[in-house]
């Protein structure tokens, strides 16, 4: 493996080759008309059009039902060192010009397909990068990879300190990779770290925490609802409340008491923690590990009610048979908290489902508020942190969408 050159050749089925010839990057196994010499996971195929007209090059994974990933669609690049070098190089550059620090030390440095690097995350916290490597194109790169990154300077100037692998992650399996973490290079990272976001201090674990430790895509929203005009005085309910990210924020615009809902009890611990890390006095939050459908359903029954709630839920919708299901959810969940804001509250819900579009949540909501008997603006639509860009010729990397509702 890691051979710079194609190790066979992809060709498409008669009219298939559009949405490659649209700089879309994946090939399904059911467009594939023929496969030519012996490539194996993760090596690179040449991909022609049913006449013979070379498209691009790819990853190439019989395992995975993206059997092919677009690298590059221009003419015989060699995808060498140097070509790896340059990717890596513009993703950082991307960043650079979002000037996130020294306020904000944590963010997206590589996201993958968006940024021409197909199955490849890289996050920076506080001088150590977190990686996944998720195609098998990408693993059977990974030293070389990691190799690129040590000798890469940090948005800061500095060298990264350590790298360390999540690839823990369940889309492995989709590629007949197992999973696997630990450290790549350099120093181990403390545990937990602290990093800084629009200069509120998190303490995050690289090592156990959800994703590569933090909820980075949510760092703009999160900055929306530390707004005192929005959360001041208040009374705030932050369901879905992870490490509580949106409590610190709520804390920082002044919130009155603060409840946070997560199953998560070590999550609620750490959220606990950030809370008094950033506030040395606070009205008495609470942290209530449990269900928060059932914890939102027990408040409705004891008439509670709040000025401004957050509703963040882990993405429902695995699948397309999720689909039906997963509506419900979200929108038994949207009710329920528009059924707890006082008049005049604020709702700012979520959905991180990559197949609900925002047409799709935005309906979901609509169906929620006529059922809650509740009038809804929508002031404001949210999306993903701008270190999670979005490529037009791959709109699957929009996943994240958001409304900051006001609701009478
Ligand atoms: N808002 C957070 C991220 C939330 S991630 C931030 O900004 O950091 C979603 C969280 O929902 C996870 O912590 C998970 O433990 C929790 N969760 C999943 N299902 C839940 C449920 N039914 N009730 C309460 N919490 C749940």
């Amino acid at each position: 493996m890691n051979k710079p050159h194609p190790a066979g050749q992809l060709t498409l089925k008669k009219g298939r080759e559009k949405p490659v010839l649209q700089r879309h990057p994946w090939i399904f196994s059911g467009a594939i008309a023929a496969l030519a010499g012996d490539p194996a996971p993760g090596d690179l195929v040449d991909v022609l059009a049913a006449g013979g007209r070379r498209l691009g090059t790819a990853f190439y994974n019989p395992q995975s039902q993206i059997v092919g990933r677009l690298l590059t669609w221009d003419e015989e690049i060699p995808i060498d060192e140097a070509f790896w070098r340059r990717r890596l190089e513009r993703a950082y550059e991307g960043r650079r010009r979002l000037a996130l620090e020294p306020a904000t030390d944590a963010y997206r440095l590589v996201y993958s397909e968006a940024d021409g690097l197909p199955g490849l995350i890289v996050d920076h916290y506080a001088g150590f990068l977190v990686t996944q490597f998720l195609t098998a194109g990408m693993a059977a790169r990974r030293d070389l990879i990691v190799e690129l990154l040590a000798g890469m300077p940090l948005l800061n100037g500095a060298r990264p300190a350590g790298i360390v692998e999540r690839s823990d992650a369940s889309v492995r399996q989709k590629e007949g990779l197992p999973e696997t973490s630990g450290r790549l290079w350099g120093a181990d990272p403390p545990s937990p770290i602290e990093i800084r976001e629009h200069g509120l201090i998190f303490q995050v674990d690289l090592v156990a925490g959800h994703k590569t430790g933090f909820y980075l895509d949510q760092r703009e929203n999160r900055a929306h609802f530390s707004r005192p005009a929005l959360v001041a005085g208040g009374d705030v309910l932050n369901a879905f409340a992870y490490t509580g990210g949106f409590a610190v924020a709520a804390a920082r615009g002044g919130a009155g008491p603060i409840t946070n809902l997560d199953t998560s009890f070590p999550a609620l611990e750490l959220a606990e923690m950030n809370v008094q890390r950033n506030f040395d006095s606070r009205p008495a939050d609470d942290y209530l590990a449990g269900n928060a459908f059932e914890i939102m359903r027990d408040f409705r029954d004891q008439g509670r009610q709040f000025d401004a709630i957050v509703l963040d839920p882990p993405k429902f919708v695995q699948s397309q048979r999720d689909l039906t299901r997963a509506t419900r959810g979200y929108k038994d969940i949207n009710w329920l908290a528009l059924r707890l804001l006082r008049p005049g509250g604020i709702l700012v819900t979520f959905s991180c489902s990559g197949l609900v579009s925002v047409d799709l949540f935005q309906k979901i909501l609509f169906g929620a508020a006529v059922d809650a008997g509740r009038e809804v603006q929508i002031m404001q639509a949210l999306g993903q942190a701008a270190d999670h860009p979005v490529l037009l010729t791959f709109p699957e990397s929009a996943y994240l969408k958001g409304f900051l509702c006001r609701v009478w």
